[in-house]
């Protein structure tokens, strides 16, 4: 996973491809700009034309960036498989229905880059989505978490992540850090995997 990466996110993209198979259904819980987004969309799509992205984020000029960098990147009948929402990832089981089975939730936590800085994940929200993710999630499904620490807050949200993952039982789910140890104030990827 990590030979010539430089970034964790490209972690997290390695890891991503190794579990998502063609026609999956996964959610992209902070579309922000719409890179994880472009790059589910390419792992879930396959050549009948199913696959599913639900993507959602709470500022409006993200969902336009994810909407542009989408319209840009690939042809209308790949587009129509991502479902965008201006919604609060807490609140993602409104959208999703609740036999769908989902292979992986991603969050990329912190600020929109280009954008506001103040408008962050808040741990009270992360938290109950972190939740939502749980139920919603299949078996052998993966929840992927990237956290930023260097911004305030973040390491508030690291240790909420870090107490919510920790809590799950070992019987049934298993929870693991990536840290880059050359990198100490660089993003954190947590990552749970359901048993
Ligand atoms: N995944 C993105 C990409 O590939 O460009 C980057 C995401 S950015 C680091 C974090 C995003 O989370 C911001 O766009 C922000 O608006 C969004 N966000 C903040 N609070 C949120 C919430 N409660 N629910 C959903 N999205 C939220």
């Amino acid at each position: 996973f990590i030979t010539g990466k430089r970034k964790v996110t490209e972690v997290a993209h390695s890891v991503w491809k190794n579990i998502i198979r063609d026609g999956d259904t996964v959610v992209d819980a902070t579309c922000g700009n719409g890179h994880d987004t472009l790059a589910l969309l390419k792992m879930v799509a396959d050549q009948s034309g199913r696959g599913c992205v639900y993507g959602m984020d709470i500022q409006t000029s993200a969902l336009e960036n994810t909407l542009s960098l989408l319209e840009k990147s690939v042809d209308s009948n790949e587009r129509k498989l991502v479902k965008l929402f201006s919604l609060c990832h807490s609140r993602m089981e409104d959208v999703i229905p609740k036999d769908t089975s989902v292979r992986l939730v991603a969050f990329n936590l912190g600020y929109l880059p280009g954008g506001d800085k103040t408008i962050i994940t808040m741990p009270g929200t992360t938290l109950m989505a972190l939740h939502a993710a749980s139920r919603l999630l299949m078996s052998g499904g993966v929840i992927s978490i990237m956290v930023y620490v260097g911004h305030p807050g973040g390491r508030d949200e690291l240790e909420t992540v870090r107490s919510f993952t920790s809590s799950l039982p070992v019987e049934s789910w298993v929870s693991c850090k990536f840290e880059m140890l050359n990198r100490p104030s660089g993003p954190v990827l947590v990552l749970v995997s359901k048993k």
